[in-house]
């Protein structure tokens, strides 16, 4: 069984170096909150596996190639002849600003349903990760992530919940009716400070929510503060940690990066304070480095941005 078991749709992104309305060069990139997690932990050493469809087609072809270079266990993946492979245009249109563009409604990965997990989830893992892009996605999918996250607490696999809200696909409130049940069934909740809304009363200020949380099963809760770090909510108190001091070019991925570096440190059996440390410094890999996940470390190159510490909490 693998360390890490997840689950999602995976996109093909293309992107651009100047205006789209421009023209000119297209570069094609892997591009799903759930793989990039799965590279993350997989060049680190540890057994990771993805499910999902891909299309028929050679977008499916490339991704399951590139999961498959990443070491990624792919015997759960579905080819779809009929859906297309979900497109994202990622448009440089300034130094400053991105913008993203989504061609993805009908995907072959978002047909997924809850027959595509049962054998992977049958075979078990140390962990599930999930996110709330999934349930999102149509109505198989999200019945799919119910179930998942439910199975897997059932037999005892800790369920990893990043609340990723991709406002595109769905409103604030359609997102909080499904998340928030869905936050009862994981060990692990990751959010931005902005998401915490989504898995608890909105009214709430974030230590009732956490608490709410606590409550309800969770064992850790885990803040993302952008280049401010991060803070973790355990039952035992908080604990911060800061960003480390890089140069930062692309945000994009620096969530699941971190995501990936904190399931990393959790497969090492690290303290809380050392998980934070590997989920910060893979966060600041993501940001120096373009591409969604291309900059990720493997285990040798943990050590290249030590001494970037701020060493300063919060
Ligand atoms: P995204 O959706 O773009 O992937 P996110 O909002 O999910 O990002 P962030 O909070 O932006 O996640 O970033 C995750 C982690 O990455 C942060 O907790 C921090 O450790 C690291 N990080 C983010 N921005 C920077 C930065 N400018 N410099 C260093 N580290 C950073």
């Amino acid at each position: 069984a693998p360390d890490l078991l997840t689950f999602g749709e995976t996109m093909v992104s293309l992107r651009s170096a100047g205006p789209l309305a421009a023209g000119g060069s297209l570069t094609m990139h892997l591009a799903g909150a759930e793989s990039n997690v799965a590279v993350g932990v997989a060049r680190l050493g540890h057994r990771a596996a993805w499910v999902g469809r891909v299309s028929g087609d050679e977008f499916g072809e490339y991704t399951l190639r590139q999961l498959r270079a990443e070491g990624i266990g792919v015997d759960g993946v579905t080819r779809d002849a009929e859906r297309p492979t979900g497109l994202m245009f990622l448009e440089q249109r300034t130094a400053d600003l991105t913008r993203v563009q989504y061609h993805r409604a009908g995907s072959a990965g978002s047909a997924l349903d809850v027959d595509d997990l049962r054998a992977p989830l049958a075979a078990g893992a140390r962990m599930l990760h999930l996110t709330g892009i999934t349930p999102a996605l149509s109505d198989t999918a999200r019945e799919a992530t119910r179930w998942a996250a439910q199975a897997a607490a059932e037999a005892g696999i800790p369920v990893c919940l990043d609340v990723n809200y991709r406002a595109r696909l769905w409103s604030r409130d359609s997102a909080r009716e499904v998340l928030t049940p869905l936050a009862g069934y994981a060990s692990v909740v990751i959010a931005s400070a902005d998401e915490l809304d989504l898995v608890g009363d909105p009214e709430a200020d974030e230590s009732t929510v956490v608490a709410d949380l606590f409550r309800r099963g969770v064992r850790t809760v885990l803040v993302k503060l952008g280049s401010d770090g991060a803070r973790a909510h355990t039952p035992d108190g908080i604990q911060q940690v800061g960003a480390l001091t890089v140069t930062a070019v692309d945000p994009v991925g620096a969530g699941d990066a971190f995501t990936a570096g904190y399931l990393s440190g959790w497969f090492d059996g690290l303290d809380l304070a050392g998980r934070l440390r590997r989920a910060a410094t893979l966060g600041a890999f993501a940001v120096s480095s373009r591409g969604d996940c291309e900059g990720l470390p493997r285990r040798a190159e943990l050590s290249l941005l030590e001494g970037h510490e701020t060493g300063s909490v919060l």
